[in-house]
């Protein structure tokens, strides 16, 4: 059996997609739970982008000790240094070094620009050798680039002690056949590439990523970039449950090959990195979206009863999906409360804790069933907050037939109370206008989306959404049985992040 080490781009090229963005204390949260669910190397990020990138790799590299963290650097001695420096603390430290080979990339025509690319490539991959043991290194774009020319730059990047070398397919645009003959070329025509490991980078522009990732580990590449929930620049990037996934069901195909990942800590990891990236999972995403493990024709819903593997190729619960079981109420003590969190594998300090009960309780009050998934998101409310500077302190709204709707709402900012009343097209819009009034943001709404995390008339009502203030956008989401409420907590998320 050949162990494919999983290389998990989350913080890195996930956080790359737009409105993404973690702060370090939720980098390291989602760090922790990325070592927990048994990835091989976690790219932390990329040091020498801001001072925030660089604090966030060199925490984790500081609290991970299972995973090996990694730093991206470009071809240049600052990009080295910060990253080398960033993850020195790690147990195992590696510096991930990218170079765009394809002449698209270069905009040279000529070899001589080629051979000073191959000389660049050279000397940062022996500088950053000097500075940290484990080097990867990326021919940008390499599915886009001359063959004869990569194969040359690989080679000398591992004369220089680079161990790991990745084949990025930048834009998302080859096919499966087409990597499987390109890993079989480069381990054909690079003499000396038995003494590096190959790794995969694929992007899903068309939809190929997964099935790209697969073929390339059929031709011979150890090593998988992939995302939790694909996220990552534009389309995103290949899937690491959808990955893991597809080895572990299909043994006939990948039979000997095995990962470290442990299968049932991926819906939860899925589920922190969509809640802290407010990156919604759409209903029919493969391995972790609503749907997909749910049955609505009658047909295929009495032929699972009567034997799962009829329209069943994975058990959910080998991917940590439980069914939503009715599990408290309004009754429930603080002992039960913090009981079915830990089993549900969450781990609160005191406060946190102190906060989600008390919040549960409310939500308690308003609701009489309280599910997991509903304690979920009453959780991951809680433990991401820090110290808003906007907190709501009331709302109220008026709207109906032939009634201009209107909103009052009042926030605590720091203490001080500030009212403001707007009207709007809705009650929705109406709430916005007055939080834009309040915070004097001209704040732009690109996408809004509201949704119930359980069943049932009381069901809480969970809202996402997009702001774009000053050209930057900002994500965030709300929850409680009252949809107006939970789309104000969204808005105020998302200016909270902000405003800090
Ligand atoms: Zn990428």
């Amino acid at each position: 059996m050949e162990k494919i080490i999983i290389f998990d781009t989350t913080l890195r090229d996930g956080e790359q997609a737009p409105g993404a963005s973690l702060n370090p204390q939720q980098k390291l949260e989602i760090a922790f739970q990325l070592e927990k669910l048994g990835v091989d190397v976690i790219e932390a990020g990329f040091p020498v982008a801001s001072p925030g990138d660089f604090q966030a790799v060199q925490d984790i590299s500081r609290k991970i000790k299972k995973s090996a963290v990694c730093g991206l650097a470009r071809c240049l001695k600052a990009d080295i240094t910060s990253a080398a420096k960033a993850v020195k603390p790690a147990k195992h430290p590696r510096v991930h070094i990218f170079l765009a080979t394809s002449k698209i990339h270069l905009q040279y025509k000529f070899r001589k620009a080629e051979d000073e690319i191959l000389k660049i490539a050279k000397y940062a991959a022996r500088f950053a050798r000097l500075r940290c043991a484990d080097i990867e290194f990326s021919p940008e774009d390499a599915t886009r680039s001359e063959r004869q020319f990569i194969y040359r730059v690989i080679e000398s990047v591992i004369d220089e002690g680079v161990n790991t070398i990745n084949i990025p397919d930048t834009v998302g645009y080859s096919y499966p056949q087409e990597i499987y003959s390109l890993i079989t070329d480069i381990r054909n025509n690079v003499p000396n590439i038995e003494k590096a490991v190959i790794a995969i980078h694929c992007h899903d522009d068309l939809g190929l990523s997964t099935a790209n990732s697969l073929s390339a580990i059929l031709a011979g590449a150890r090593q998988v970039h992939c995302t939790i929930n694909g996220i990552g620049e534009r389309a995103g990037n290949a899937s690491l449950e959808e990955i893991v996934m597809a080895l572990k069901t299909r043994k006939d195909v990948f039979g000997d090959f095995f990962t470290r990942i442990n299968t049932r800590e991926i819906y939860r990891t899925s589920r922190l990195v969509s809640n802290l990236t407010d990156f919604v999972i759409p209903p029919n995403k493969a391995i972790v979206g609503r749907n997909a493990f749910s049955h609505e024709s009658g047909i295929h819903q009495d032929a699972v009863l009567k034997k799962r593997s009829t329209y069943e190729i994975m058990d959910p619960h080998e991917v940590g999906i439980s069914s939503s079981q009715l599990v408290l109420g309004k009754h429930s003590g603080r002992h039960a409360f913090g009981d079915r969190l830990k089993n549900m594998g969450f781990k609160l300090d005191a406060k946190q804790l102190n906060r989600a009960f008390a919040r549960f309780k409310d939500v308690a009050d308003k609701k009489k069933d309280i599910y997991d998934d509903d304690l979920r998101i009453i959780v991951e409310d809680e433990i991401r907050v820090i110290k808003p500077a906007w907190k709501l302190a009331g709302f109220s709204i008026s709207s109906g037939t032939n009634i201009k709707p209107s909103a009052k709402i009042t926030l605590d900012k720091r203490g001080k109370l500030l009212s403001v009343e707007s009207t709007g097209d809705g009650p929705v819009d109406a709430c916005f206008r007055a939080l834009d009034k309040i915070t004097h943001l001209k704040a732009k709404l690109e996408d809004f989306r509201l949704e119930a995390v359980t069943s049932g008339k009381d069901a809480l009502g969970h809202a996402n959404l997009k702001l774009r203030i000053k050209s930057i956008i900002y994500s965030g989401s709300g929850s409680s049985t009252d949809i107006i409420e939970a789309s104000i907590l969204a808005y105020l998320n998302a200016v909270n992040k902000y405003a800090i």
